[in-house]
């Protein structure tokens, strides 16, 4: 859970009990090694958010984050050996390589340093020379020559990508937490990009964070796939059977209007405000009960009052939605 306080118009202070952005609330997911767990969600969901405290750039509110079973706690670790270790082992990728990427150095500065960081540079120039062309190797620029006393200006969208996957493959992490590592890309690359993550989760065994407002490309990309809403995870499932068959009548509202679901281009974002469905609820004061209540369409009185909790849809083993229409299927 992650609530951040907020300041009101004009300075004035509000009380922090009353006036906060419940920006994620009780989300919990399991990251797998050699899985792609996609997370999907309108912008404002939340998604963001829950990267960002996987990757402990912020402390929690409240919860807890496990690696291999055990706690770790940014509030008390900050800085100490169990922390560093995580920060190794768990790597984010930005939606924007231009900005994560310093204008004023070469690829090969970033690199380096990542290595340094991480001690993998090897000892002498030659060992560092063959840990780079591997980096590059492995996020298929090569020859490495080619690249590495590149500027970020000199690159295209779809390298500066990949310049920013090998950086966080120096780490030899064990998870990517990547934050719509694709949606500034033009349309054209964005599949190649996708596919190399694919390869690297396979080759490297990682576990993947896959973050998009694309469901569409969660089916094409990830094994499993969880939807946010307002702040709170709404379903989940394997991508085949939360893609097609989807249960929760929000994400039945994103699978309608992506405009193709064979292709990963779609926003479906932009299609669900234009249909008029309305717009995500304000995160200072949710709705209560079920977060979707005031746009669904199968609005029941509980669900003005209750919190959904999950349920098994009954389809598959891992199928759940957080949606008063399948307490039926759980007794
Ligand atoms: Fe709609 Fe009720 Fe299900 Fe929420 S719990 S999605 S309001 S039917
Ligand atoms: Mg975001």
């Amino acid at each position: 859970t992650k609530h951040f306080p907020v300041r009101k118009r004009g300075r004035e202070l509000l009380s922090r009990t009353n006036h906060v952005v419940h920006a994620v609330d009780d989300v919990d997911l399991v990251l797998r090694r050699g899985w792609v767990t996609a997370l999907v969600g309108e912008s404002g969901s939340g998604k963001s958010t829950v990267a960002r405290l996987l990757a402990q750039l912020y402390p929690r509110t409240s919860g807890d984050i496990r690696l291999h079973g055990e706690s770790a706690a940014v509030s008390t670790a900050r800085g100490g050996r169990r922390f560093r270790e995580y920060s190794r082992k768990v790597q984010m990728i930005f939606q924007d390589p231009f900005a994560s990427l310093n204008p004023v150095h070469t690829v090969r500065y970033h690199l380096t340093r990542a290595l340094r960081i991480h001690g993998r540079a090897g000892k002498g120039k030659q060992e560092l020379h063959s840990a780079l062309a591997e980096l590059l190797g492995r996020v298929q620029l090569t020859p490495a020559e080619s690249y590495l006393d590149k500027y970020p200006h000199e690159l295209s969208g779809g390298q500066r990508q990949r310049v920013a996957i090998a950086r966080a493959l120096a780490a030899d992490p064990e998870a990517l937490l990547a934050d719509e590592p694709v949606s500034m890309l033009d349309v054209s690359i964005r599949l190649g990009v996708l596919n190399l993550l694919r390869n690297l989760k396979e080759r490297l065994n990682l576990a993947i964070l896959y973050i998009t407002h694309d469901i569409a490309s969660a089916r094409y990309f990830a094994d499993d796939t969880l939807v946010m809403y307002a702040g709170r995870m709404v379903e989940g499932g394997d991508s085949e059977t939360v893609t097609q068959h989807p249960a929760h009548p929000y994400t039945r509202l994103l699978v309608d209007s992506a405009p193709d679901p064979d292709r990963i281009t779609g926003s479906a974002q932009g299609l669900v405000q234009e249909e008029g469905v309305g717009e995500p609820p304000s995160l200072i004061t949710p709705p209560d009960g079920c977060r979707f209540h005031p746009r669904c369409p199968f609005v029941m009185d509980k669900c003005r009052t209750a919190l959904p909790p999950r349920f098994d849809v009954g389809d598959t083993e891992t199928h759940w939605a957080a949606c008063w229409l399948f307490e039926e299927a759980k007794a």
